[in-house]
């Protein structure tokens, strides 16, 4: 296109009229960020440019001192931001300035309350980026050319509705962005405070970020004389500098670029490894989680340089799915500059790295929950769900993965997740060979199953397990330290030691009177289970389910049932406690009284104690009904 080429006026995207809408009104108390979002996008740009550039010269057009401008014209009331970074063409500022491409978009907008202070830090997380700039600006200009390419593009906005695109020169590659500064926010066209800025968001940005040096005031009141630039930050890769070299407000900055979040992170590890492979990664926990981590799409949140190149972002060989959450960098000495994301697909040299680094990630998350518990137990509210599909993703660290996982147990009482196996541990009764637990779809039901009777009136522990992805846990945990996690509602529950014989015997004659009843309540029941047995587990219940050790426990039956599995359906073991009157009752009946109801009944709501479902549930309320007559005639 040429100078013929009209201005073009488009659309925003409804999410991005939202977004501006929302960030205008939600950060005003955080102006300054604008600029921080301006200089890590040029800063991400420069660095695609000397990665692209490995494989094609050519596109530093004879200029390979990267850099970002900052400048200000007090009397037009403009800032001005430069970049010789990668630039964007005309499709990309349509596809990035104009549209959000993130996938859950939609739903990150209407998870938003209203409310300003918590929409606030939800927008940081989301990563508001170059929208940034409408906070403080009623009009961005923003022109750019894309390296290697003639044609450049300058696009338009009031940040309101819409934009316009227009075709225009520009001898250099790269962006540049003047913001027209909203009425009263002047203080943005004054040297000391940019500088300011910049020294607390951006210091660690690895190109240098240049500003005009200004004359001494007093020589001229108005006019400042520039006398050339000056390099504002250190410019230094954060990562390649000593730990004891670097601030925590550093590496919370860094952070915060590299992670497009607005808030700390919880914790962080810097670590230089040598040896057969040298690397050094920069690593961080954020403070919670963010709203696509159950996406699948979800990008990995590792980038990737090598010898201080950025080589990519999202660099998913580098931490497994379910310490997705991880944020930061990792620069390789032995990669080669021009790896694709193919060859990263299987190589020693990524397989490597990967492997110290989720040591590294766990043994610092270890060290977390051993000296700041409370921290730690933020983190586990954030990402303990995602955790919990370690052990099935990562054999290798099973264990070590195992000793952080934490859970709702009968010994606090609470639905907080706060018990960890060793501490499980520590408490087991003499004799105790078992770590014992149940999964159900709510605490409540977890917790009064009539399952955990005869384990409380033993003073036995119990883990409660309720979230979905436990089920998936336990069947990739088949032990934890010699000790096997064994499900109280599957198979016979095997007390082993802490049954005393004196007990055994005393069940043993009083069973013996039973096992008439246990055939004739077989033969109702018929094909609703696969057998009747007679049980002591429970105290105060007259019966219960449960189902064959190889089963699958029937709390993940409904699972598979809620997402639309076809489950065969293994059918469940009637268990009948003998010591309870209603059986005893049970067992004195002639078959010409309610025997049949009494069994169903029995069955039912063994059923319904479990969180199950009952196949018909009208002939229940008939039962129940008659039998109630009966009671009041
Ligand atoms: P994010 O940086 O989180 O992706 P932004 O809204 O800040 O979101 O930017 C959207 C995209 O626009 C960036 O991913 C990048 O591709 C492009 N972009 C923004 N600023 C620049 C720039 N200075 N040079 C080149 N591309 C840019």
């Amino acid at each position: 296109m040429s100078e013929t080429a009209q201005k073009e006026t488009l659309g925003f995207q409804t999410e991005v009229k939202q977004l501006l809408h929302l960030m205008i009104h939600s950060l005003y108390s955080n102006k300054e960020i604008f600029l921080r979002e301006l200089i890590s996008n040029a800063s991400d740009a420069c660095d695609k440019l000397r990665f692209e550039a490995v494989s094609n010269d050519g596109l530093y057009e004879g200029d390979n001192e990267l850099n970002i401008h900052i400048s200000y014209d007090k009397v037009a009331k403009t800032l001005t931001l430069r970049d010789n970074g990668i630039g964007m063409s005309r499709q990309e500022v349509i596809d990035n300035i104009g549209t959000i491409a993130k996938s859950g978009t939609r739903q990150f907008l209407d998870s938003l309350t209203g409310e300003q202070a918590s929409d606030a830090n939800m927008i940081g997380q989301f990563g508001v980026g170059f929208y940034a700039c409408f906070i403080v600006a009623d009009k961005v200009s923003l022109t750019t050319r894309r390296a290697g390419e003639s044609e450049a593009v300058r696009w338009e906005s009031a940040g309101e509705g819409d934009f316009t695109l227009e075709s225009v020169e520009k001898d250099s590659r790269g962006t540049e962005i003047v913001l027209h500064l909203r009425d009263g926010e002047e203080e943005y066209l004054d040297g000391w405070r940019l500088k300011n800025i910049i020294h607390k968001y951006s210091d660690h940005i690895t190109f240098p970020i240049m500003m005009p040096i200004e004359a001494p005031v007093g020589e001229s009141d108005e006019e400042e004389t520039l006398v050339g630039d000056e390099q504002v930050n250190k410019a230094s890769a954060l990562w390649t500098r000593g730990k004891n070299d670097i601030s925590d407000e550093e590496y919370n900055e860094f952070y915060k670029h590299v992670a497009h979040d607005f808030e700390d992170p919880l914790v962080h590890l810097h670590a230089r490894v040598e040896g057969k492979h040298e690397y050094t990664s920069l690593l961080y926990v954020p403070q919670r989680a963010p709203y696509n981590l159950y996406d699948r799409e979800h990008p990995q949140g590792i980038k990737l340089y090598v010898k201080r190149v950025f080589i990519m972002d999202d660099a998913d060989n580098l931490m497994p799915s379910y310490l997705r959450f991880i944020r930061g960098v990792i620069d390789s000495s032995d990669l080669p500059l021009n790896v694709s994301r193919e060859i990263l697909q299987s190589n020693k040299v990524i397989d490597s790295m990967r492997s110290g680094s989720v040591k590294k990630v766990l043994d610092m998350l270890d060290k977390l929950a051993k000296d700041e518990p409370e921290k730690y137990t933020t983190f586990w509210q954030q990402f303990g769900k995602v955790m919990k599909e370690g052990p099935a993703e990562d054999m290798t660290n099973r264990d070590r993965i195992a000793k952080l996982l934490r859970f709702a147990s009968t010994h606090k009482d609470t639905d907080e997740q706060v018990v960890a196996l060793d501490d499980y541990i520590s408490r087991m009764q003499e004799g105790q060979e078992k770590i014992y637990y149940i999964t159900a779809d709510s605490f409540n039901a977890a917790k009064n199953s009539p399952h955990l009777e005869v384990l409380r009136k033993k003073g036995i522990e119990v883990l409660l397990l309720t979230d979905r992805v436990d089920e998936w846990l336990m069947s990739s945990l088949p032990e934890f330290d010699g000790k096997p996690l064994v499900s109280v509602t599957k198979g016979e529950l095997d007390l082993g030691e802490l049954e005393d014989e004196e007990e055994k015997k005393q069940h043993e004659a009083i069973d013996k009177d039973f096992e008439a009843l246990v055939g004739k309540v077989k033969e109702i029941l018929g094909d609703k289970v696969k057998d009747v047995r007679l049980t002591h587990r429970l105290t105060n219940s007259p019966s219960c389910l449960v189902v064959d050790s190889g089963d699958m426990s029937a709390n993940l039956e409904r699972l598979l049932k809620e997402a639309g599995h076809d489950t065969a359906g293994s059918k469940p073991i009637f268990e009948m406690n003998p010591e309870h009157p209603l059986v005893v009752k049970l067992n004195a009946m002639d078959a010409s009284e309610r025997f049949d109801d009494w069994t169903h009944l029995l069955f039912e709501q063994a059923l319904l104690a479990e969180g199950g479902q009952l196949d018909d549930p009208a002939s229940f309320v008939a039962r129940l009904n008659a039998m109630l007559l009966e009671l009041s005639a």
